[in-house]
């Protein structure tokens, strides 16, 4: 159920309507079962399933997907930053712990983080109260031509392409400029640090960033 919820709020942060075909592709299960749950939480008073809005959480709904979505990240940050695992790695770690973590542990990994604010893929973290950094940045290919941009997040979960984007120095706080995009939905040219690369639509499409 809690993964249900996280996925509702992870779909709302991309945007859209949430529908339960994006649930079950989200979270790698089949439209049936989506459905079955979707009703239960519904009954749950943890979501609202209309025909027009799509799957919309309610405060009690919520409330269970920030916490879920404040270990998962907290998780991911501690693993990286204190067992050296690359941004790749994290994800998958985090999804089997999130659960399992008590709010001891919880209370102790942020204090020894220095509550931080934002996941090794600028995620940001809710903070105990539920409270949540707004999203901020444009995706690479709407970038002003020219102007140094910081990059916010990476929205990108699949660990190969993760690691290409980390071989590109494409993480959050690297300063990236868009030095040219090609015609009719071709490659962009970028800079980042002293480097120049070329990458592709889907690729800057999961690099959110922003110009100061
Ligand atoms: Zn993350």
């Amino acid at each position: 159920m809690e993964d249900y919820l996280k996925a509702v709020y992870r779909l709302r942060e991309q945007g859209g309507s949430i529908t339960t075909q994006r649930i079950a592709e989200e979270l790698g299960v089949t439209g049936p079962s989506v459905t079955n749950m979707i009703k239960r939480l519904d009954e749950l008073h943890l979501l609202e399933h209309t025909r027009y809005q799509g799957v919309v959480l309610t405060t009690a709904g919520e409330k269970i997907a920030l916490e879920v979505i404040r270990h998962h990240r907290l998780l991911e940050l501690y693993l990286a930053e204190t067992l050296g695992y690359s941004w790749d790695e994290v994800h998958e770690e985090a999804e089997r712990l999130e659960h399992h973590l008590s709010d001891e542990m919880e209370a102790r990994i942020e204090a020894t983080l220095g509550f931080p604010t934002h996941d090794p893929h600028g995620d940001p973290i809710p903070s105990a109260e539920g409270i949540v950094q707004p999203l901020a940045g444009a995706t690479l290919d709407q970038l002003p031509i020219g102007a140094p941009a910081r990059i916010e997040r990476a929205v990108d979960r699949d660990p190969d392409r993760l690691r290409y984007l980390g071989e590109l120095g494409l993480y959050p706080g690297a300063i990236v400029t868009l030095l040219e995009l090609m015609p009719f939905e071709g490659p962009l040219r970028i800079q980042v640090g002293d480097k120049e690369h070329i990458i592709g639509r889907s690729l800057a499409s999961a690099i959110y960033a922003s110009v100061d």
